[in-house]
């Protein structure tokens, strides 16, 4: 169970649901038969803000925001070339 925030130097610990965010990270390590098994984490209300959690092969890592939306934009503007007609 989730008890402090997963931004390992920051010392908040988990009280209230409605501060900061919860993350259901899926760990592709288990067992396929087994499904997937999903993890909960917690960054607390100041981290949230600044970093956040991504699927890692250890586990999870925290990244900083930036690198997380550069990370999406590159993906959108993948997804774009695609719908882009060739030649047409
Ligand atoms: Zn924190």
């Amino acid at each position: 169970m989730v008890s402090r925030c997963a931004n390992l130097p920051c010392p908040a610990t988990f009280r209230y649901l409605r501060e900061g965010r919860l993350f259901h990270v899926p760990m592709e390590s288990a067992p396929p038969e087994k499904g997937t098994r999903v993890e909960r984490f917690w960054l607390c209300g100041d981290c949230s803000t600044k970093v956040t959690i991504v699927p890692h092969s250890s586990g999870i890592a925290v990244v900083p925001l930036e690198k997380e939306a550069k990370h999406r934009k590159r993906s959108i503007n993948a997804s774009r070339r695609q719908d882009s007609p060739a030649g047409a």
